[in-house]
């Protein structure tokens, strides 16, 4: 048992029954991504603002009831959210800010968000009683459903583009997964993907196809807002590639409203790449994204790299409907951000990670925020996923190593100046 009434269809709005569907709208295909709706009085008598201040459990499964999951369903022993969230005075004043936190998700166990609806999906496809789990990716949706299933000894097929990073590679083969490297792009792994869990019967665990994966991230507002004493801030920074996770934060704030936990809604600002900006730009005009053409997506910052957004959908309504904003962030702007972030705070993020930091410093430029908001940055990905990222980005603000002969009068000659007696 658990709290869901149904699915709705985010293009027909026709709406199924959980049991009757396990993915998209059958009249729309792919493009018919569900919206999972729930029963908030239900879910008000499981679970309370009392009830949450006396839960011990700090991961996703504090608000289980609140997630499409059976109240007494076994879920993964990997601890999967309530990562910190920090005030860094010393970022916002350099902003002219008052008031900003960055939510660091890099401490996933699998060191990105994606961890949040991994964990999801292998409730989800243990449920289904599926033998294999799958999924499409480049990277960290593929090493968070590898570490997940890893975690309870739950066998996974993963459809990766041939040409992925070999360190993300590493990552899943390191946890035991079956990869296969498809010759060919994402979305030829995706597609295959697709028809091989159609065709064996296996767990499909790809955004922006499987409805329960916003369900997973929209977790991160209900940490951000619960950390905040169930103050919602004013604006909350994410950055976009697919639109899941956007989408996420949006529903986990649209549920914290109707529960009335939370008294407004924040804007949403989604950051994107400049090099693969679908979204931005379909919002700055007007353009409707079902029939808006894909774009060659090119930017550094892979994680964020989408030629068409698979749930763009739910990517542009948590920006029109919060009143929020798209910014587009050069892959310059982003290298920049790794170093500022981590100085700033101590957070290390992957490019996509401090991409929506680099949104941040544009919005304030542009005046899109004010002074005294109450502001959040989610970084998304840690800063070990991609080394030669961060090599990059402190050649960007031009730091580098002090090479020295084993002795003191070396060390003494490089660092004179700071050097007192
Ligand atoms: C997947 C990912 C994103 C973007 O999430 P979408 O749901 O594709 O928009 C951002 N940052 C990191 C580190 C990611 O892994
Ligand atoms: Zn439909």
């Amino acid at each position: 048992m658990n709290h869901v009434t149904h699915l709705k269809c985010l293009i027909c709005g026709k709406t199924y029954l959980p049991e009757e569907i396990a993915y998209v709208c059958p009249d729309h295909g792919y493009e018919g991504i569900l919206d999972v709706v729930y029963d908030y009085n239900a879910i008000a008598a499981a679970i309370s603002l009392e009830s949450l201040n006396n839960h011990r459990d700090f991961t996703i499964w504090r608000y289980k009831p609140l997630l499409p999951v059976a109240v007494d369903a076994t879920v993964p022993p990997l601890a999967v959210g309530w990562t910190p969230l920090y005030e860094t005075p010393r970022l916002a004043a350099g902003l002219g800010l008052r008031h900003l936190w960055v939510k660091d998700d890099g401490r996933n166990p699998t060191a990105s968000f994606k961890d949040r609806a991994s964990a999801i999906a292998v409730v989800k496809g243990r449920e289904r009683g599926a033998e294999i789990l799958t999924t499409a990716s480049t990277g960290n949706a593929a090493a968070a459903l590898a570490g997940l299933c890893a975690s309870v000894g739950q066998a996974n097929v993963i459809f990766v583009p041939a040409a992925a990073p070999p360190a993300k590679i590493a990552q899943l083969l390191a946890y035991g997964s079956t990869v296969l490297l498809v010759d060919g792009a994402y979305d030829d792994a995706f597609d295959l993907c697709l028809q091989a869990a159609d065709a064996f019967g296996w767990y499909n665990r790809n955004t922006g196809f499987n409805p329960y994966m916003t369900e997973g991230k929209k977790t991160v507002s209900f940490e951000i807002c619960e950390q905040l004493g169930w103050q919602a801030p004013d604006a909350i920074f994410v950055s976009v590639g697919d639109g899941c996770i956007i989408g996420g934060v949006h529903k986990g704030l649209r549920d914290l409203l109707a529960l009335g936990w939370i008294d407004h809604m924040p804007r949403i600002i989604g950051v994107q790449a400049a090099g693969s900006n679908f979204l931005a730009e379909a919002w700055a005009k007007g353009e409707d994204v079902l029939s808006k053409a894909p774009i060659h997506a090119r930017t550094l910052a892979d994680s964020i790299s989408a030629g068409l957004p698979r749930d763009r959908i739910k990517a542009m309504a948590a920006v029109t409907e919060t009143h929020g904003a798209y910014v587009t962030v050069s892959d310059e702007e982003i290298l920049a951000a790794i170093p500022a972030l981590a100085r700033g705070c101590g957070v290390f993020a992957e490019p996509a990670g401090a991409a929506s930091y680099a949104g941040l410093v544009k919005a304030v430029a542009q005046g899109l925020v004010g002074r005294d908001d109450r502001i959040v940055v989610i970084n998304t990905g840690n800063g070990l996923k991609d080394v030669a990222g961060a090599m990059k980005s402190v050649q960007i603000v031009a730091t580098h190593p002090h090479h020295v002969a084993p002795n003191l009068t070396a060390v003494k000659g490089v660092l004179g100046g700071w050097l007192v007696g």
